[in-house]
C-alpha cells in the first residue's frame, strides 16, 4: 500500500479539493448582468419574483429575502418577539449564527443536547430546558436532515411558544413528504456558496403567517411603514429595523440558480450515496443516519470517528486527510465552548456530553454538485488509506 502523504507519500489528489463550492454557469452571469444594465439594481422586481419561487417551491405562502441568512435569522427572533430576559432553546451542534441571532436580539440561548443518530436537537432534551422565559425554539437541520418538527411542534403548541427553524442546511429537504419551509412558524435559509443555491450572500425567512411577513419586511427596511394618506412623502418608523435588504442582481442569480435546485440536490445525494456504500465498509468511521421518512439533502457529509478502534485521534487523522489534499472540515465546535458564551452565560465543558462526543470526532468530507465522480473516488481513497492505515487490528 501507498504511504501516507503526510509520512512522505504521494498525495491521493495533486490539488486540493474543497469541501463545498458554488456552481455558475453563462446563463448565472447573463441573469445578473442583465439586471445591472437596468434601471433597479436594488430595489427591482426581482426580489419578490424570486421569494414568490421560492415560496412555490416549498409550498409556503409568504417569503422575505434578506441580505445573508443570519440577516433572515436575526429579524425572524426580532418578529418572534424574543427581547431582553426571553430564552430560546437551540442546538449546540450549530454555525455560531444560530446562537448569535437570539444575543443580537437581546436573548439568551439555551442550549439542548443533540441525539446520537441524527445529530439534531433532542426533542426530550428540549422538554428539560424550557423554563418561564423560553419565548421560541430554534431547531436546526442539521447536514440536512430535517430535525424533529412533529415532536417540537408538540411542545411548542403545548407550551405557547413560537417555531424558527433554521434550514440554512435544508433547501429542499422533505420531512413526512412535505418540504421544509412548510413546517414552521418561521424558516430561514441561506444562500452563501456552499449551500445549495447562492445568491453571493443572501437569506431568506418562509413563513404562512401574515402578520409575521409584514413584520419582517418591515424589520429589514428600517422599520419603516409608509402612510400615503398623511401625503406622499410620508413614512414612520413604526418597530426597531435595519437595513437587511438583498439586492436585485442578487435575486436575479437566486432564480437561475433555482432552476438547477433539483439537480443540485440529486447530484448531492448520488455523492453521498457513494460515500455511504464505500465508507460503511471502514470499520472506524460511522457513517451518517437518514430517517426512512424524510429526504435529506446533503448540505454536508459528516463522518465520526469510532475513537476505540483508531490509534491516533481526529486532529491526526485530519491533517492526513488535508495532507492527500482532501478539503476537510469540522462542523461544529459546540456553540457553548466558543468563549464568548461561556464568558457571558456561564457554559462550560461538560454540559453537553453528546454534542462534546459528536464534536471530538466528527470530520467533514468533501460534497458539492460540481464535483466530479472522480473527484468522489479521490475522497474514498484517500478515507480508505488514512483510516485504515491508523485502524487497531
Ligand atoms: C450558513 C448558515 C447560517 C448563516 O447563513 P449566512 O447566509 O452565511 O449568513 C446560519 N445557520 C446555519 C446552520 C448555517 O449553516
Amino acid at each position: 500500500m501507498n504511504e501516507l502523504a503526510i509520512h512522505g507519500g504521494t498525495p491521493v489528489r495533486t490539488r486540493l479539493l474543497p469541501y463545498g463550492h458554488q456552481w455558475i454557469e453563462e446563463e448565472d452571469i447573463n441573469a445578473v448582468a442583465e439586471v445591472l444594465r437596468s434601471d433597479w439594481i436594488t430595489q427591482g422586481p426581482k426580489i419578490e419574483e424570486f421569494e414568490r419561487k421560492v415560496a412555490e417551491y416549498c409550498g409556503v405562502k409568504y417569503a422575505v429575502a434578506f441580505s445573508s441568512g443570519t440577516a433572515a435569522l436575526h429579524a425572524a427572533c426580532a418578529v418572534a418577539g424574543i427581547s431582553e430576559g426571553d430564552e430560546a432553546i437551540t442546538t449546540p451542534i450549530t454555525f455560531a449564527a444560530t446562537a448569535n441571532a437570539i444575543t443580537c436580539s437581546g436573548g439568551k440561548p439555551v442550549f439542548a443536547d443533540i441525539r446520537e443518530d441524527t445529530l439534531n436537537i433532542d426533542s426530550n432534551e428540549i422538554k428539560r430546558r424550557i423554563s418561564p422565559r423560553t419565548k421560541v425554539i430554534l431547531p436546526v437541520d442539521f447536514a440536512g436532515h430535517p430535525a424533529d418538527l412533529n415532536e417540537i411542534k408538540t411542545i411548542a403548541e403545548e407550551k405557547g411558544l413560537i417555531i424558527i427553524e433554521d434550514a440554512c442546511h435544508a433547501l429542499g429537504a422533505e420531512y413526512e413528504g412535505s418540504k421544509v419551509g412548510s413546517l414552521a412558524d418561521m424558516t430561514a435559509f441561506s444562500f452563501h456558496p456552499v449551500k445549495h443555491i447562492t445568491t453571493g450572500e443572501g437569506g431568506m425567512i418562509l413563513t404562512n403567517n401574515e402578520e409575521f411577513c409584514q413584520k419582517l419586511k418591515t424589520f429589514r427596511h428600517h422599520g419603516i411603514v409608509h402612510k400615503p394618506n398623511e401625503g406622499p412623502w410620508y413614512y414612520e418608523i413604526s418597530q426597531s429595523g435595519h437595513n437587511l435588504r438583498i439586492t436585485d442582481f442578487q435575486c436575479a442569480l437566486g432564480l437561475s440558480q433555482l432552476k438547477k435546485l433539483d439537480f443540485f440536490i440529486q447530484r448531492r445525494r448520488e455523492i453521498a450515496a457513494r460515500y455511504n456504500e464505500a465508507l460503511t465498509k471502514i470499520d472506524g468511521i460511522i457513517t451518517p443516519f437518514e430517517e426512512d421518512f424524510v429526504k435529506m439533502v446533503y448540505h454536508i457529509y459528516v463522518i465520526q470517528l469510532r475513537a476505540e478502534m483508531l490509534k491516533v485521534g481526529r486532529k491526526e487523522i485530519f491533517k492526513a486527510l488535508r495532507a492527500e489534499n482532501i478539503g476537510v472540515n469540522v462542523h461544529y465546535m459546540p456553540i457553548h465552548l466558543h468563549p464568548f458564551y461561556k464568558s457571558n452565560f456561564g457554559y462550560k465543558r461538560g454540559d453537553y456530553p453528546m454534542a462534546e462526543r459528536y464534536y471530538d470526532r466528527a470530520i467533514t468530507l468533501p460534497i458539492f454538485p460540481k464535483m466530479s465522480n472522480d473527484d468522489a473516488e479521490d475522497v474514498v481513497r484517500a478515507v480508505r488509506r488514512v483510516v485504515t492505515y491508523y485502524q487497531v487490528e
